[in-house]
This record gives structure tokens, C-alpha cells and sequence, in this order.
């Protein structure tokens, strides 16, 4: 079995690298991908660089070039439902891009021909995070996830996000890469910790508290792995 391990920033993939001690460095397609064997089975990790177009981009390549059957996502974002604090942990039941938009046309937003508004995250992954959420005595929320090219530092524009969607959280990756999984057929899993609250304060604790947020989810990714290669 291969295993995917993503992130968008340096610090989210940093903590796994560390956790991991030595690995292989590829470049391919203008990113680097870092391969090692953890507990007899394959990963690949890489952070992908911010926003859809490039987590697209490294999530096609680690099912396509470097052969990963499934996918975790570690990373932080900002929080739209009130329950949701600095640290907390976030699983993504289904995902939707916030700023795909052909409403002109009479579609709904999130929505384009052929496609759908929400890509569902893996069942048995959801039921496994909650095990291991209870193992390591963490409170763990499943919601959705909202995904658009855009740092929402906006009270109004998260009202919209969480409104129309549904959504529990936002950030600039999760859907691309579901859309990406779905059409591959890989199954994925997509954690985020939060780090802001996606309004007029969101730069600075976002900056304040990437690092720490980057960890808290890292950790429950990695033990999420542990989980998937026990199964
Ligand atoms: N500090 C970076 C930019 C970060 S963009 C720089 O200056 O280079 C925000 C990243 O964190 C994205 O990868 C996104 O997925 C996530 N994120 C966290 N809070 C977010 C928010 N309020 N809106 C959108 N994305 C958010």
C-alpha cells in the first residue's frame, strides 16, 4: 500500500518529515515530493503551495506519478461555524468549492455541469478518525468544508460561505484535492485545525497560530495513518 500525505504550506508537511527522520527527496513537476517507508508500508508527502490550481496539480501527481491508493490531508483553516476555536480539529464530510460560480446559468454555486456542488470524504476513514480521536482523548468535529482561492478575512463573506453551504470551516485546498480523489477513484481524508476565524483578524492569528495548528493536526494525521495501515 502507498499512502499520500499533503499539505499546502511547509509547516504543515514540516512536523511529518520531522516525525519521519529520513526520507527521499524527488523533484517533479516544479514541487518536491518526499517518500519513506513507515511501518512497512509506502508515503509520499508533499505540500502542494498554496490554493486549488496547485493542490490539484500534487494531488494528481502523487496518485499518478508516484502511485498513492489513498490520501490524507493535514493543514489549517479558518473557522466558520462559532463552535470551532483556535486548535480545534475539523473532519471534512464533504467538501464544495465557495467560489465556483456559473449562477447565470441557473446553476447553484458550487456547481458546474457534470460535476457536483459536494465531493464526500471517505466513510471508513470519517469512522476510523473518531476511534483515534477517542484513543488520543481529542474532541474532534466533522463538518463541511468550504474551498475557494481566497483568504476570507471577512465577516460577510463567511456569513455567505457558511450560509449557502453549510459550511463548518474554509480554506484554499480540501475540494480540489476531493475532486481530484473522487475522479481517481482514492479514497481521502481531509483534516484541518483551525487557525483564524476568517474575519478582520484572520492574518494575525493566522500568523500567530499556523505553527501550532500545522502540529496539532499533523499528529492526528499521523496517527490517522497508523490506523489505516492497522486496518
Ligand atoms: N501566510 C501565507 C498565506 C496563507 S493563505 C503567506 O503569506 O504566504 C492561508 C492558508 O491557510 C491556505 O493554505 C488555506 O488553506 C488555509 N487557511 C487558513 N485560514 C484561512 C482563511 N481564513 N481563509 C482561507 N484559507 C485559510
Amino acid at each position: 500500500m502507498k499512502i499520500a500525505i499533503m499539505g499546502a504550506m511547509p509547516e504543515e508537511v514540516a512536523p511529518i518529515l520531522e516525525k519521519l527522520g529520513e526520507y527521499t527527496t524527488t523533484e517533479y513537476a516544479g514541487n518536491k515530493y518526499y517518500e519513506a517507508t513507515y511501518k512497512g508500508v509506502e508515503l509520499v508527502i508533499a505540500y502542494s503551495k498554496i490554493g486549488k490550481v496547485f493542490s490539484t496539480l500534487t494531488a494528481t501527481t502523487m496518485i499518478e506519478h508516484f502511485g498513492a491508493q489513498k490520501l490524507l490531508f493535514s493543514g489549517v483553516a479558518g473557522a466558520i461555524s462559532p463552535s470551532l476555536k483556535v486548535g480545534d480539529l475539523i473532519v471534512a464530510t464533504k467538501l464544495s468549492q465557495h467560489d465556483l460560480d456559473i449562477t447565470a446559468f441557473g446553476h447553484p454555486f458550487g456547481y458546474v455541469p457534470e460535476g457536483a456542488v459536494f465531493v464526500e470524504a471517505d466513510t471508513q476513514m470519517i469512522a476510523m478518525s473518531k476511534k483515534v480521536a477517542d484513543e488520543m482523548g481529542k474532541s474532534v468535529q466533522e463538518g463541511i468544508i468550504a474551498t475557494g482561492d481566497q483568504f476570507v478575512a471577512n465577516e460577510e463573506r463567511k456569513n455567505w460561505i457558511g450560509k449557502e453551504f453549510g459550511a463548518d470551516a474554509l480554506e484554499m485546498e480540501g475540494a480540489s484535492v476531493a475532486v481530484v480523489c473522487d475522479a481517481l477513484d482514492v479514497p481521502f481524508f481531509i483534516l484541518r485545525a483551525i487557525s483564524d476565524a476568517a474575519d478582520m483578524d484572520a492574518s494575525f492569528s493566522f500568523d500567530e497560530f499556523l505553527e501550532t495548528s500545522a502540529v496539532e493536526s499533523a499528529e492526528f494525521v499521523m496517527k490517522m495513518v497508523d490506523k489505516v495501515i492497522a486496518a
